[in-house]
């Protein structure tokens, strides 16, 4: 029986800065998992420090010695405790050899610390199912995207965007991401070229702490405020229109409250698991 915890490996690390990164997991055995462009999957590592279930199983079988090997079994079977929390995935589906993710290190949190400290050849477990349902499954197409993120709430928006481009299933795709730091903004320079050349698609990074003196010259604020009727107008180039558009929201749990409500007063509705809309968010906590 293999009892590792781990399934997967490290292949490639992309530092952005000293707390944004991006790693890409190649599974071991198994191909990766198939999945629509919006779904996440688990990554993990065995929990570290004292094991109360193993301490459970222990005082069991020490109270009933006859059935200590079926108790040492199925502890075994259940295999080590762990550490696992939920990653959207970055890359789009057509690429089969890896999943990549963009993560931020959380300093008081259990896992991303541990993963900051990760490198290529290290191994980790990556759940082989995607789950989620922040897919563009549900939503017409022809209607114009309007994608808003915060940090790495971007990256089902990236997964979304290069499944899609050489046939783009919408009308405009207006991606907003608000980051602290310039420094924070995963896929800029990329996003930033395909924007260049892609008329349709609208790239939209805003800081909220970047040094007033630092050579950024893109916009500043948080992201509701971006959102305001007038304000859209000038940056987007065109009405934002309940009758015409979807707003997907990605990331911080107050930016998709805010944003959200502002959009409610407008017109738009969110979509529920059981009624349609035309506002759909993934709160990332
Ligand atoms: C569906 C889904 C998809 C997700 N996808 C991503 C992803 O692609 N990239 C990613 O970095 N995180 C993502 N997350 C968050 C991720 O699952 C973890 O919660 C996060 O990495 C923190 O884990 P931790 O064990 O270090 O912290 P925990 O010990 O779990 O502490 C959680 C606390 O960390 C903070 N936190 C959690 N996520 C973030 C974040 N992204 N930015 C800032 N603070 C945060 C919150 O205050 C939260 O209460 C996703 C969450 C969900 C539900």
């Amino acid at each position: 029986m293999d009892t590792s915890p781990y399934n997967s490996t490290i292949v490639e690390r992309i530092d952005l800065n000293d707390t944004n990164f991006i790693i890409r997991v190649r599974s071991d055995a198994a191909p990766v998992p198939a999945f629509t462009a919006g779904q996440f999957v688990m990554l993990g590592l065995p929990h570290e420090g004292p094991d109360p279930s193993e301490e459970k199983a222990a005082a069991a079988a020490a109270a009933n010695p006859a059935a200590a090997a079926a108790i040492a079994a199925a502890r075994a079977r259940k295999g080590p405790r762990m550490v696992k929390r939920a990653y959207s995935i970055a890359s789009p589906p057509r690429i089969r050899d890896y999943l990549e993710f963009f993560i931020v290190r959380v300093d008081e949190g259990r896992l991303t610390p541990r993963l900051w400290k990760m490198k290529p050849g290290d191994p980790i477990w990556m759940e082989l199912t995607a789950k989620g349902e922040f897919t563009l499954d549900e939503i017409p197409t022809n209607v114009d995207l309007v994608t808003v993120s915060t940090g790495t709430g971007i990256a089902p928006f990236v997964a979304m965007l290069y499944e899609h481009l050489e046939r783009p299933r919408w009308n405009r795709y207006v991606l907003f991401n608000g980051c602290r730091l310039a420094s924070d903004l995963g896929y800029r320079d990329e996003l930033e070229a395909l924007a260049r050349r892609e008329p349709r698609f609208v790239y939209l990074p805003s800081v909220t702490r970047e040094p007033a003196d630092s050579p950024w010259t893109g916009l500043r604020g948080r992201i509701p405020a971006q959102l305001e009727a007038d304000r859209f107008r000038e940056l987007a180039g065109f009405e934002l229109n309940p009758a015409s558009a979807h707003v997907l929201l990605c990331g911080n749990p107050d930016m998709i409250n805010d944003v959200q409500k502002s959009l409610e007063a407008r017109g738009f509705v969110t979509a529920t698991k059981s009624t349609p809309g035309n506002v759909h968010y993934e709160r990332y906590w």
